[in-house]
Parts: C-alpha cells; sequence; structure tokens
C-alpha cells in the first residue's frame, strides 16, 4: 500500500496539501505526511514492530490516522480499526479476537482504551496515545526519534494490511481480512469511475475506521493527491461551516446525509457551490432524495455499493454515464466479475424480461479486491467465500441488460407475505417521498395467524398530525395488494448504525420486547 500511495510521490506533489484539520486550521502537505509515516514507522520498528504485529487503532477522523495507519502498514504491522463509539468492553473484544498487541488512540478515548488493553494484556507503553497522556507514548515524541524506516518484505497478496470488522448490521462483527493486495486494487478499481483530481477537496466526515472511509475517502483521496478535511463526527451545520470554510468539492455520504440536503432547512444559509459532485454507498438511496438533493445543491449525485468483504467498493455510477439512474449502484467496477443466483433454487439468473432487467437474485462477485477470508471463523468464510472465488454477498440485486445493477435488499431482510417477497428498502423510500414522513423503516413482523406482514416505523414532521391510516393508504395507491403496509407505529428516532444502516435487528428487538 506504501509503495502505491506514497513512492509514486512526484516533486509537484510534495507541497500539495494533504490533510487539513479544521479543528486546528493546521495542513499537512504530501511531503510533510511521507516524513512523518516514515518516521512512524521507524519509530514502531524499533520497538519491535514487525510482520504479523496486530495494532488496533482506535480515533476519530484526525490527519494523525493517516500516519498511524500507513506507518504501521509501512512496518509491516497489521491495523484492526476499532469503531470509535465502542466501549471498552466492545474494544477488548476486538483487540483479543484480532490478537493486537499494540493499540493507539487520542487522549478523549484514554479510559476506555486503557481498560480494555489492559484486559488483553496490552502493556502501558504498548498503549499509544497520539496526543499525549501520562505514562504511555506519544506521536510527537515517537516522530522526533529519528529512527529510519525498516525494509519488511511480505507476500502483497496473503499478508493482511487491514481487519476491519463488519458492521454488525445483521449480527456480530466479523474480523474481515484485506490483504495489501485487495487495498491496492480497490483503490485502482475506485479510480475508473470516481473523477477525483489533484484540485479536489475532500470532506472526510465519514469514518476512516470503516472501510468505505479507508478506501475511498482516504487512500482513494492520497492517491490521487488531493486534499482532505476530517471532521471526527458529523454534524449537519459543522458540516456545511466545513465545505464552505474550505471550499470543499467532493462529498462522500451514506443515505442520511442524502436526506439531510434534500430536506432540511439550514442548508440554504449556506455557500456550499464548490461541491461537484457527491457519492454515496453503504445502504439504499432512493431516485427522489438523490435527485433532490441534487437540484438543491447543484451537484451530480452518485451511488456505489460494497462491503467491508469486498474493500469495499464492487459497483460504482461513473461520473459520465448519466443515463443510469442514481437509484441503482452502477456497474462492475473493472476487474470484477458476477452472477446472480435463485435464492430458492440456486440457479443462475440470465434471463432479462422485457424491461430490460434480471428477475432479482443473490449477487455473488469476484475479483482481487474480494477479502483473503474471515479472522478466526472458518465456518462463516466457507459459506460465504466458494471455490471459485466468488463472495455470495447476501444481497439480492437485479442486473440491466449486463450493464448497471440495482440493489432490492439483504435476502434475510426480505418480508415473505403469502409467497411474495416484499422488499423493505422500497417500502421504505417510498415513505421517505411523503412530505409529512422525516424517516421511516420497515420490517416483518408476525399478525395473529403468525403470517408476517410488512410494519412500518414512521418518524412524523413534528405537529403535522400524520396517522396510521394515513401512512397504509399512501403506500398503498402506490404499489401492488401484497406489498401494502400493514401495521403502522410511530417513532421518535430510527435506530442507525454510524454509518447511516437501519438497524432493523433493534427494531425487531423492539417489537419482541
Ligand atoms: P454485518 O455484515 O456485520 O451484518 P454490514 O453488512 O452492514 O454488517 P458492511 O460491510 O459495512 O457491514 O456493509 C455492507 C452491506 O451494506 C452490504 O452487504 C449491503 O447490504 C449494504 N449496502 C452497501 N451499500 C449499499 C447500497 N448502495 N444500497 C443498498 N445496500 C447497500
Ligand atoms: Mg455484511
Amino acid at each position: 500500500v506504501y509503495d502505491y500511495l506514497f513512492t509514486t510521490l512526484e516533486d509537484d506533489d510534495l507541497a500539495r496539501i494533504a490533510l487539513i484539520d479544521p479543528a486546528t486550521g493546521a495542513e499537512t502537505t504530501y511531503g510533510q505526511l511521507r516524513g512523518q509515516i516514515d518516521a512512524f514507522a521507524g519509530a514502531l520498528a524499533a520497538r519491535g514492530v514487525e510482520v504479523g504485529t496486530v495494532l488496533g487503532l482506535l480515533s476519530p477522523n484526525i490527519p494523525a490516522f493517516a500516519t498511524v495507519m500507513h506507518g504501521a502498514l509501512r512496518a509491516g504491522a497489521t491495523v484492526t480499526t476499532i469503531n470509535a463509539l465502542y466501549t471498552a468492553g466492545e474494544i477488548e473484544k476486538q483487540l483479543k479476537d484480532a490478537g493486537a498487541t499494540w493499540l493507539v488512540t487520542v487522549s478523549p478515548f484514554l479510559a476506555q482504551a486503557e481498560a480494555a488493553a489492559a484486559a488483553s494484556g496490552i502493556p502501558a507503553d504498548h498503549l499509544i496515545v497520539l496526543d499525549g497522556a501520562e505514562g504511555h507514548p506519544n506521536l510527537r515524541e515517537l516522530l522526533m526519534e529519528g529512527n529510519p524506516a525498516p525494509e519488511v518484505s511480505f507476500d502483497p497478496a496473503t499478508h493482511v494490511a487491514v481487519l476491519p470488522y463488519s458492521s454488525g448490521t445483521t449480527g456480530i462483527p466479523k474480523g474481515v481480512m484485506l490483504s495489501h493486495r485487495n487495498l491496492v486494487a480497490n483503490v485502482a478499481q475506485c479510480q475508473v469511475s470516481l473523477d477525483l483530481s489533484h484540485d479536489d477537496r475532500v470532506l472526510a466526515v465519514l469514518p476512516f475506521f470503516h472501510i468505505y472511509g479507508l478506501t475511498v475517502l482516504l487512500n482513494l483521496a492520497l492517491q490521487k493527491r488531493a486534499s482532505l478535511v476530517t471532521m471526527p463526527k458529523f454534524d449537519l451545520e459543522a458540516f456545511l461551516t466545513n465545505i464552505q470554510n474550505y471550499g470543499c468539492t467532493y462529498l462522500y455520504i451514506a443515505p442520511p446525509m442524502a436526506v439531510a440536503l434534500a430536506k432540511h432547512p439550514i442548508v440554504d444559509q449556506f455557500d456550499i457551490s464548490t461541491v461537484h459532485t457527491v457519492f454515496s454507498g453503504a445502504a439504499p438511496l432512493d431516485q427522489e432524495t438523490a435527485e433532490a438533493a441534487g437540484r438543491r445543491i447543484h451537484a451530480r449525485v452518485l451511488q456505489g455499493y460494497g462491503m467491508t468483504e469486498s474493500s469495499p467498493v464492487s459497483h460504482a455510477i461513473p461520473v459520465d454515464r448519466t443515463d443510469i439512474p442514481v437509484s441503482s449502484v452502477g456497474p462492475l467496477l473493472p476487474n470484477m466479475q458476477a452472477k446472480l443466483v435463485d435464492t430458492l433454487t440456486g440457479e443462475e439468473i440470465t434471463e432479462t424480461g422485457p424491461d430490460g432487467a434480471t428477475a432479482p437474485g443473490e449477487l455473488w462477485m469476484r475479483g482481487p479486491n474480494i477479502m483473503t477470508g474471515y479472522l478466526n471463523r472458518p465456518d462463516a468464510t466457507a459459506e460465504t467465500l466458494d471455490a471459485d472465488g466468488f463472495l455470495h454477498t447476501g444481497d439480492v440485486a437485479t442486473w440491466h441488460e449486463g450493464d448497471y445493477f440495482t440493489i432490492v435488499d439483504r435476502a434475510k431482510e426480505l418480508i415473505k407475505y403469502k409467497g411474495y417477497q416484499i422488499a423493505p428498502a422500497e417500502l421504505e423510500a417510498l415513505l421517505l417521498s411523503h412530505p409529512k414522513i422525516m424517516d421511516a423503516a420497515v420490517i416483518g413482523v408476525l399478525d395473529d395467524d403468525k403470517q408476517e406482514i410488512p410494519k412500518a416505523f414512521v418518524v412524523a414532521r413534528p405537529d403535522s398530525g400524520l396517522t396510521a391510516d394515513e401512512v397504509m393508504e399512501f403506500v398503498a395507491g402506490q404499489v401492488a395488494p401484497h406489498k401494502k403496509i400493514r401495521r403502522v407505529e410511530f417513532i421518535d428516532v430510527i435506530p442507525k448504525s454510524s454509518a447511516g444502516k437501519i438497524l432493523r435487528k433493534d427494531l425487531r428487538a423492539r417489537e419482541n420486547a
């Protein structure tokens, strides 16, 4: 990864700005960043970090994230990125599962980091606190030591570079082993569709600890010598302020941010005219929201799809393909193959209907960006990766004219009603188009006859007087009878993950409580 991103720096690139920290206004050039990465790799190597060492990284989006990530990779370590919202117990679990012997964090997370490190046998001098804390190494002092970056050797096709954990939307997060080759391949594949240049300024608010943030925000932007404006957490007003202050041109978002850009009144109070492209991923983005957001801020809105297991991007709408509806996720990235498989018969689906689209089937895909496996989970690996190298995504999709794909929903989330299969995502998109609905989620619940039926959880616009009947009639007027919403509950907020995914398992738990 280091060779691909940093050995290739040209003289012209060295003075370009790599990272901007709005908290301090500090700017880091590419030349400085490479120097810091080399020095950090040297400091780790001097302390015994080598190929095979696992280092946990628990940090929000700050410029030093890039130094630690790439310095550790350069030293041959495997970096396991940890969700910044995790409790001490959750951190401990991940450190132990990953076999981490080092942990890097920042002082606001000191309490949970110290507790988790102690519980996983990581000594105080292996807990680096970037901005400094009594009794722990800090970044400044490590960088000043002047140890040279080590020469390490490993097989880039198999050596695990990063070990992110899947989001845990459907169950317990799984450690996903991604090799150097996986990460480099995905940055290279993304370049073809996403037209980033060194003149772009990327607002980096989606977390770097998630693979979407790591590959698409951080690594792709660094490879393109663009500038990243880092934000530790999402807040709409700070987000808009940063775009305005730093002239950001490229936004990577998750769907809830598209909803805010489309609907929130404060958006009009900011000059964000520098933005030319908005790329959404991680969860379904519907056509209406995407178009409304694009019209409002005069930017091109694109959608992509991927998963931690594919480093993560496998599909994206290329900028020049204005013919592809934004509710789809675009064609496969280069060097990938896919097939759709009937979830009942296991047969490959090849026929297209009169509209040019295939019937829905489970998406299987293969390419240089597909993980080498799950850590410590041979059974899950065997279920997900087949002998031909295809990753069984668990997501249902349709394929249009051998070109672009549309994601229907996760196979496990489909609601089975009287022999039909209903995709919650389709009903959620419809609900969001209602002017009195702020947010919505749909799950299957059992009715009195133990028959699964679609139930909507709805966040109504305050004082709108929205009723359950109104919601049901609105949907019934637009879908086939079997897809009708049959139950409605009003709720204050839809539970979502930090990547903006609806946590339907939490809604199910609430239902069964
Ligand atoms: P876990 O596997 O732990 O249950 P997760 O699947 O949410 O969690 P991620 O790897 O972060 O973990 O997310 C990948 C999933 O996100 C995909 O399998 C898919 O269901 C969903 N997804 C990503 N992008 C899109 C998109 N554009 N449209 C619809 N769904 C998407
Ligand atoms: Mg998953």
